[in-house]
């Protein structure tokens, strides 16, 4: 396949020539146009410098030999020819000239012959005698001087195009190499990547490049330092589970071992150990389940949308809710009924969510309150619990984290919670606010524009 600078070079280079030829054709001929008409406005001033000669006027003197002598020239030949085409005067010295054929003509005539590849420029003119022609006057005029020029101009035309075109290889040659180094490097470093399985950037050394260039450059660079961040968040995040399993799964061994030891003699062992086993197992299956929503609320494309009222949602919640945790959770909505589109099964998901933290982080009675503005529809949660101290809020999105790891283990938190609730706020386009005071208690704040389908 052929390289963009190879092609480069020979499109310059096809095109330079053609240029020039088309340029060095008009220039031939347009000189050789030029200094041709300037010759022959010679021959025809001579022509009538000769006519107006006194001595023409007398038919008799046209066999003169002193008529045409003042007006000889080298190159030249003059000479008178009767109709019946018999030379009566001439002078010349060349031998080529002299030896034209004779060609009577009765008008003005004049142009350029060529004789043994020579250029020959002619003028015949008639005599007139009382309005009736007597002779004719013919001139002829070798171009060789003239053609030697062109020779000359032919030459410094071939020379300078020539010089044109190797400055043209050259130059195309040194500028494609500048212009495709850089994407020589790119293609270097993404094998280089491609080899070692290393993320790299591409460093251009701060060269000044082309803009787009450096736009390819960029965007290569933005894509690289996204799949970093992702493969680290992958990482984080793997890291972060086997951790958050190996807690529970020790826990579970230990006492299994307890339980082997001294188990069948202990009774107050034995309930421990069973009471332990059985609570780290109930832990492991709300990490396990917790890591699957998350890991199916990663993918995109993953909402059943339907329209659904989303106060009558959130009264059966709370209904339930009361008679399950014995907990008062009040519902104030305006209007009455609200409808919403959106995924129903993972709006409910979300607000299990924030009410199971406001229930495990608080005491009191819940409050929930749902209204609607013109472009969206917003949902408060709010407690009066143990709050968050402020510098945590930040956190409080990010896979396991939970704010006092002793505090949340003893409620039985995996701190995966928000992180689904936030990645079904942003499936749906919406927004999520945490307000918190510590000891006063936390808001969580959902935002939904409205979509009419
Ligand atoms: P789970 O994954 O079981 O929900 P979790 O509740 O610990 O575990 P998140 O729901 O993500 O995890 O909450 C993260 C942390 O934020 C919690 O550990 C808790 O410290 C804090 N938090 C969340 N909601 C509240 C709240 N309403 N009041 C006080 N602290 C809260
Ligand atoms: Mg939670």
């Amino acid at each position: 396949m052929m390289t963009l600078r190879r092609r480069f070079t020979l499109f310059t280079i096809f095109w330079l020539i053609f240029i020039l030829i088309l340029f060095n054709i008009f220039v031939y001929f347009f000189v050789i146009k030029i200094t041709t008409r300037s010759e022959q406005t010679v021959l025809t001033n001579k022509v009538n410098l000769i006519l107006d000669n006194k001595r023409m006027e007398t038919p008799g003197n046209l066999d003169d030999p002193d008529l045409l002598t003042e007006f000889y020239n080298v190159n030249e030949m003059i000479r008178i020819i009767t109709p019946s085409g018999q030379i009566i005067n001439q002078i010349g010295s060349d031998e080529e000239l002299l030896a034209l054929p004779t060609d009577y003509r009765l008008t003005h005539n004049k142009g350029v012959n060529s004789y043994a590849g020579k250029r020959v420029l002619y003028l015949k003119e008639p005599i007139y005698d009382e309005m009736k022609v007597v002779a004719m006057l013919e001139i002829v005029r070798k171009l060789n001087v003239l053609d030697s020029y062109l020779q000359i101009l032919v030459g410094a035309l071939a020379v300078t195009s020539m010089g044109a075109v190797l400055f043209a290889i050259f130059g195309t040659f040194w500028f494609t190499s500048r212009l495709t180094a850089p994407i020589q490097h790119m293609v270097q470093t993404m094998r280089e990547i491609d080899r070692s399985g290393k993320l790299r950037q591409i460093d251009l050394g701060g060269r000044e490049e082309s803009a787009e260039l450096q736009q390819l450059v960029r965007a290569f660079n933005q894509m690289i330092d996204r799949l970093d961040r992702t493969f680290e968040k992958q990482k984080r995040f793997v890291a972060d589970a086997s951790h958050e399993l190996k807690t529970p799964l020790t826990v579970i061994s230990s006492y299994a071992n307890m339980l082997k030891r001294w188990g069948r003699d202990d009774e107050k062992v034995r309930d421990e150990a069973v009471l332990a086993i059985s609570n780290e197992a109930v832990r492991l299956q709300n990490l396990t389940k917790s890591m699957l929503m998350l890991a199916e609320a990663e993918q995109e494309d993953w909402l059943k949308l339907e329209r659904f009222d989303i106060v009558k949602m959130i009264d059966e919640m709370a209904r339930m809710m009361h008679t399950t945790f014995h907990r008062t959770i009040r519902v104030h909505s305006e209007p009455v009924g609200m409808m919403m589109y959106a995924d129903k099964d993972k709006i409910r998901q979300l607000m299990v969510i924030l009410l199971d933290n406001a229930i495990k982080y608080s005491k009191e009675s819940i409050d929930i309150h749902i209204s609607s503005t013109k472009n969206a529809i917003r949902i408060d949660v709010e407690d009066k619990g143990i709050g968050i101290p402020e510098q945590e809020i930040p956190h409080l999105f990010e896979r396991f984290y939970r704010v006092d790891g002793a505090r949340a283990r003893s409620t039985g938190g995996v701190g995966l919670g928000l992180s689904i609730a936030k990645r079904i706020v942003e499936l749906h386009d919406g927004s999520i606010d945490v307000f918190s005071k510590p000891n006063q208690g936390t808001a969580i704040a959902l935002q939904f524009p409205k979509k009419n389908h």
